[in-house]
């Protein structure tokens, strides 16, 4: 029998309260076109439309234009028709011409990184259509010249010719509006938008050598194609690299209904949030406009009024400038609609019951009528992403997990971001006010452009407005400070995104760009000046400002309490001072991980005694030199011991290469011998023996105690009777000491035997023991192979997954930076494997290391210190196999934390 394979779905059409598809099926619908459907099943009005799938994006790039065009013909046709039905238009009727939008819609959002066409299906003749139907020419032919100028640039392709010159299309607009001598949009007569519509097509002309398309459908494939194209384009692709989202999972595109903000004053468009996105409180918040079409919000060109509610304490901010004023000119919309106010009132809470986060909602009111255009889970600061989640979890809407599951490990970060010093603050010279974007305090020097953004150390990026292609840029400079702009402009939605400072909307700011300088108030600023910015109050000030550590909230500390109920995985530090061990410990690190021993040889006093060990001949002058050093690690890890008084320190042997201690430059080379009273050339001789080849994989590691069996000895010296002074004094201490780089058991065993009997001499020297473990790094593929042999002599294992990482893959850790950057544009590497943990490779040696270990020993405690213990999808990775901690730096420590609990409550380890 012959068996009919179903036709594959590649369209789910929605709208008037019924959808195809609902907010289960991001991966095949976009987060967009998720929503859009779900929206539409609850009874949300929504613009009716149609997404079409990211498996149809893949298929595209795949098998190319034609053929998918071919594929989709008959659905496409069937979904457009059902819009028409809806809407009571035609596509491409002359008289009543149904007109469209077209979004990109990746799984995850990506703001502003894909391209969107809007009022697709208008030409010469449907334009007079529109004008009769409405009534409303000028909004028919301002449409027109819109949708031109979109298509233009974004199917089309016209772009600025350098970045010093403006967009073509924006360049024919101011030009028209200093010949006619006028500021606005608005203040263009009919005959000045069809001059526009005229001019525009005529540059497209020249600079494409095509005619503007008049048939719809082919303006509809057009755009359609071009959000596929936008998905390989350089702004996605940079964001897919910076968040290490994979090339095939494609974007949908979504088709709608157009409908107009911009059709009269009882018309209006806006963006709103449910809860406050900068600093988390519960209040309903956003900006619109009157007679305006979305874009005009998000770019600025006006300055939006706000949503928020009459009378709330955010209304009351932002209401600054004098009550008549306010009324007059920034009116809320409560109080210039209240209906529709009342209305998207009730959407708001809808939706945030509904999805039980906090929404970003975009809204459009046609008329007297309100069509919601989209929801999502709002991006957020670090600060409102902890308030958030923790106000949720208090009005009984979400669980504990689902509270832990709201927060992205690594936002936390921004939390623990500066704050400007107050003592400083208080003399800064504020020399302008714009909008608290995106907080926290930035100081740097300033830059124009966004590619040069890392031209000196620390910049801060000053733009008129940003664009998508700055992203790069405002990622590298410390601070984002913009002319135009409200709290929803790129800028500003970017910023809070990557959690960047930023103040936006500045408008007393008068950028030149072919100067390199703005000015405020008659002042200049110039390129490489100091500025600093705050963008929690959107204070911008002259000069250079100290910045401080900031304070965390009570929300803080209430979900790091909450974070332990789940986790299983212990979290530990990597610390080598006692002040780092402090600052860990206060973010709830459960001991030290890592202690590089290294680091504290290089201050001034003790680098000398370390060179003079490297230097010595023979065994005797080593020792002489060791000895010297010795009251010095001891008094080290007696600062280390005490600050982690109850919780273990593990304490890691000398690692690097030696050469690394000696210098290298003929002046500091001379010093030296005059010091030591030996010859120039003696010190040369010495530097030159130690020169390598790799020294990663020469002279280190377990190799020197191997070969210098007495720095083992000193070394074990100044922790034992660290651990011995510091118990007399009551602390309570817990020391492992870690042999570092074994490849082989005799190479432990070998090291094993001088920190044993060197303990036990001092416990006879000193009548009185301590308990203390030894154990291993594992970072050696060759370890992990025979982690059976080797835990049956080890009390422990710490997966050094740096080491293993470079030695597993053969890549340097010191030279990967040729080519990584390289290979993870090209998808060789999909994230840096010294970053996120290669699970297929270095994971599996961890994994079977960490079993074979407990095959010989089942209780054996194993950790992993390298970088990857503060990155929470290797955390993910490390708990779900059954590691009993972690160690990182001290900063990542509530990183590790969160992430550590979010394991468990996904996967129970
Ligand atoms: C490691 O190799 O992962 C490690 C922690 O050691 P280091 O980075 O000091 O080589
Ligand atoms: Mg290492």
């Amino acid at each position: 029998m012959e068996v009919m394979e179903a036709k594959k779905t590649r369209i789910y059409s929605f709208g008037d309260k019924t959808a195809d598809g609902n907010r289960t099926m991001k991966n095949l619908l976009g987060g967009k076109g998720a929503n859009l459907a779900e929206m539409s099943a609850i009874g949300i009005p929504v613009p009716p439309g149609f997404t079409i799938s990211t498996e149809v994006c893949t298929e595209y790039n795949e098998l190319g234009d034609a053929a998918v065009k071919d594929l989709l013909k008959e659905d496409l046709k069937q979904a457009v028709a059902k819009v028409e039905k809806i809407m009571g238009a035609s596509f491409g009727n002359d008289k009543d011409p149904l007109l469209l939008s077209v979004r990109s819609g990746a799984r995850v959002s990506m703001p502003g990184m894909m391209d969107t066409v809007l009022n697709l299906g208008l030409n010469d003749v449907s334009v007079v259509g529109l004008a009769q139907k409405t009534g409303n020419e000028r909004f028919a032919w301002d449409s027109y010249r819109r949708f031109i100028q979109m298509y233009g640039s974004v199917v089309m392709g016209l772009k600025p010719e350098s970045k010093e010159d403006m967009d073509p299309f924006e360049e024919v607009i101011d030009h028209l509006k200093d010949k006619r001598n006028i500021s606005l949009d608005t203040d263009f007569t009919i005959q000045d938008l069809k001059d526009l519509v005229y001019d525009f097509k005529d540059i497209i002309h020249k600079r494409t050598g095509l005619d503007f398309p008049t048939n719809p459908w082919e303006q509809l494939w057009g755009s359609i194609v071009a959000v596929f194209n936008s998905w390989n384009g350089n702004r996605a692709l940079y964001y897919r690299k910076m968040h290490g989202y994979p090339a095939d999972w494609g974007t949908a595109v979504n088709v709608q209904a157009m409908v107009f903000g911009n059709m009269g004053d009882n018309s209006g468009t806006g963006v709103c949030f449910t809860r406050d996105a900068g600093t988390g409180e519960n209040q309903f918040n956003g900006e619109y406009l009157i007679n305006a079409q979305g874009e005009d919000v998000v770019a600025g060109v006006r300055t939006p009024q706000q949503i928020t509610k009459v009378g709330s304490k955010r209304w009351a901010e932002l209401a600054r400038v004098d009550e008549k004023a306010r009324v007059e000119f920034y009116p809320s919309l409560e109080e210039l609609m209240p209906e529709m106010y009342a209305e998207l009132n009730a959407y708001q809470q809808q939706l945030e019951d509904h999805y039980r986060d906090m929404q970003d909602m975009e809204f459009t009111i046609q008329a007297g009528k309100m069509w919601i255009l989209q929801t999502r889970n709002g991006k957020r600061t670090g600060a409102a992403m902890v308030k958030i989640a923790m106000d949720l979890l208090k009005e009984g809407m979400i669980s504990e997990e689902e509270a832990m599951l709201l927060i992205e490990p690594y936002k936390l970060d921004e939390l623990l971001h500066p704050v400007f010093d107050p003592k400083a603050i208080k003399k800064a010279n504020i020399i302008a006010q714009g909008l608290p974007a995106s907080p926290g305090a930035a100081t740097g020097q300033i830059v124009f452009f966004a590619d040069e953004a890392d031209k000196f150390r620390n910049t801060i990026l000053v733009r008129v407005e940003t664009s998508p292609e700055d992203l790069e840029g405002m990622n590298k400079a410390r601070g984002i400070l913009t002319a135009r702009g409200g709290m929803t402009s790129h800028a500003a939605v970017v910023a809070r995104g990557i959690g960047k400072c930023c103040v936006s909307g500045a408008g007393a700011l008068k950028i030149n760009y072919k100067e390199r300088k703005f000015e405020v108030d008659g002042k200049e600023f110039h390129e490489g000046e100091w500025l600093s910015i705050n963008g929690t109050t959107g204070n911008i000030i002259e000069g250079k400002v100290a910045t401080k550590d900031p304070e965390l909230s009570g929300e803080f500390g209430e979900l790091m309490t909450l974070s332990d109920k789940f986790s299983k995985m212990v979290v530990r530090t990597n610390a080598d001072t006692p002040k780092e061990a402090a600052i860990a410990r206060s973010f709830g690190a459960e001991g030290i991980g890592l202690t590089r021993t290294e680091h504290m040889f290089f201050e001034s006093d003790r680098i000398r005694a370390m060179r003079e060990m490297i230097l010595a001949r023979h065994e005797k002058g080593r020792r002489k030199a060791l000895r010297m050093l010795l009251p010095m690690q001891r008094e080290d890890f007696e600062g280390i011991f005490e600050a982690m008084d109850g919780l273990p320190v593990t304490i890691r042997l000398l690692d690097p290469p030696l050469h690394e201690f000696v210098p290298h430059q003929l002046a500091t080379q001379k010093e030296l011998a005059e010091e030591m009273h030996i010859s120039l050339t003696a010190v040369k001789t010495k530097v030159h023996e130690l020169e390598e080849f790799n020294p990663m994989l020469g002279h280190r590691g377990c190799r020197l105690g191997n070969t210098y069996p007495e720095i083992t000895e000193m070394q074990t010296r100044a922790i034992i009777e660290a651990a011995l002074n510091v118990k007399e004094r009551g602390i309570k201490v817990f020391p492992e000491i870690m042999i570092p780089l074994v490849g082989t058991l005799e190479e432990y065993e070998a090291q094993e035997e001088v920190i044993r009997s060197t303990a036990k001499e001092i416990f006879e020297e000193r009548g009185d023991t301590v308990e203390f473990m030894v154990g291993t790094m594992i970072e050696v593929p060759r370890a992990a192979i025979i982690a059976d042999k080797i835990a049956e002599k080890a009390d422990f294992f710490s997966f050094g997954t740096n080491d293993l990482t470079q030695m597993t893959y053969g890549y340097s850790r010191d030279d990967a930076a040729k080519f990584m950057p390289i290979y993870l544009k090209k998808g060789i590497l999909h994230a840096d494997p010294f970053q996120v943990v290669d699970r297929e490779g270095v994971g599996a040696l961890v994994k079977m290391g960490t079993e074979k270990g407990r095959s010989a020993k089942p209780n054996l405690k194993v950790g992993v210190c390298g970088e990857h213990g503060g990155d929470p999808s290797s955390v993910e990775f490390f708990c779900g196999i059954g590691l009993n901690y972690v160690s990182c730096s001290p900063f990542r420590v509530p990183i590790a934390r969160i992430s550590a609990a979010q394991a468990n409550i996904k996967f129970g380890c």
